[in-house]
């Protein structure tokens, strides 16, 4: 396990030792984070017949880096024994109480969800606990993401939800309101190239999938973006802009995605990662809705048709768009 998220594991540990762990819980990060990892042990955990308590000498090591104040005391990890009957079971996927959901052809649809919930409402065939891992939630279509909602909302007992996604933003508000998040963040910079060195050949590699977060010009370009995006929704402002890099990057959909999510956030007086907060609304909560939803539908053409025309979808949206702002002036 990577050591960065070491402190998250005793955390959780913590809290299923003191029956506190929540029935879904939501893991992000950038890609390589770590977040599919975690949320691996987390299940193995929950299922294990012969659970036990970490204490090699190695962790202790790592987590002393970690934090100071755990030198004296062994950490407390529950560890997977990895050889009772549901751990062997579990490892060769073939756990009847456990449920992966994966993204077919880049997105998570609405039967998938259906799956899920029709899962939990069954009772447990070995054990007690049934949980279930959605990967990249980030990819449910609209409806799939309301239909997850449904069953996030009715919990059946002993029941544990899992979502990993390595861009949150996309997420709908109110998916992310009904789990425990929890937002991993590896070190970057030197500590990063450190931590690499170290792990040898850990899938954590590929560097450039933390531009959002070393890359001082592209958090430069993400945060012009967002500025030219609220006055293009209050003021008309920019379209050539934004439709250039709607067109020429390639996370450019994404990026408006993440905006709107901001913005709806910042309506609903949910603290957000930036600056977005105390700001003046630029539409009013139902337009913005409205805008959110045509971003989303155009996000998830973009990912699913395979011959997709980028400039005229980009047109179409901002055409959208500006039908549902224009509509307050009326
Ligand atoms: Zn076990």
């Amino acid at each position: 396990m990577k050591t960065w998220l070491l402190a998250l594991q005793q955390q959780l540990s913590r809290q299923i030792r003191d029956n506190k762990l929540p029935h879904a819980l939501l893991f992000s990060g950038v890609d390589g984070a770590g977040q599919e990892a975690i949320a691996h042990w987390l299940i193995n955990v929950l299922l294990c017949q012969d659970l036990t308590q970490n204490r090699q000498q190695e962790t202790e090591e790592n987590l002393s880096q970690v934090s100071e104040e755990t030198t004296s005391v062994p950490p407390f990890i529950f560890q997977p024994c990895g050889y009772c009957k549901t751990c062997k079971l579990f490892a060769n996927d073939s756990y009847p109480d456990h449920l992966t959901i994966v993204n077919e052809k880049n997105t998570i649809g609405v039967d998938a969800i259906r799956k899920l919930s029709q899962f939990f409402e069954k009772t447990a065939h070995i054990g007690i606990a049934k949980t279930a891992l959605v990967n990249h939630a980030d990819t449910m279509t609209v409806s799939a993401a309301n239909a997850l909602l449904k069953t996030l909302e009715e919990p059946t007992s002993q029941s544990f939800i899992m979502l990993t996604t390595h861009s949150s933003d996309v997420l709908l508000p109110t998916i992310i309101s009904r789990c425990q998040k929890f937002e991993i963040r590896p070190p970057v910079g030197k500590k990063l190239l450190a931590e690499y060195k170290k792990q040898g050949n850990d899938a954590f590699v590929n560097l450039s999938h933390l531009s959002e977060l070393t890359d001082e010009a592209t958090a430069v370009a993400f945060t012009a973006f967002r500025d030219k995006v609220k006055d293009y929704l209050s003021a008309h402002q920019y379209r050539t802009e934004i439709l250039t890099l709607l067109v020429e990057r390639h996370d450019g959909f994404r990026w408006l995605e993440k905006v709107l999510v901001n913005l709806m956030r910042n309506q609903w007086g949910w603290p957000t990662a930036g600056y977005e907060n105390q700001q003046k609304s630029v539409i009013n909560k139902q337009q913005l809705w409205q805008v959110y939803n045509l971003v989303q539908a155009a996000n998830i053409k973009l990912k699913t048709l395979v011959q997709v025309n980028r400039q005229f979808l980009s047109e179409k949206l901002l055409a959208d768009i500006s039908v549902v702002v224009e509509q307050k002036n009326q």
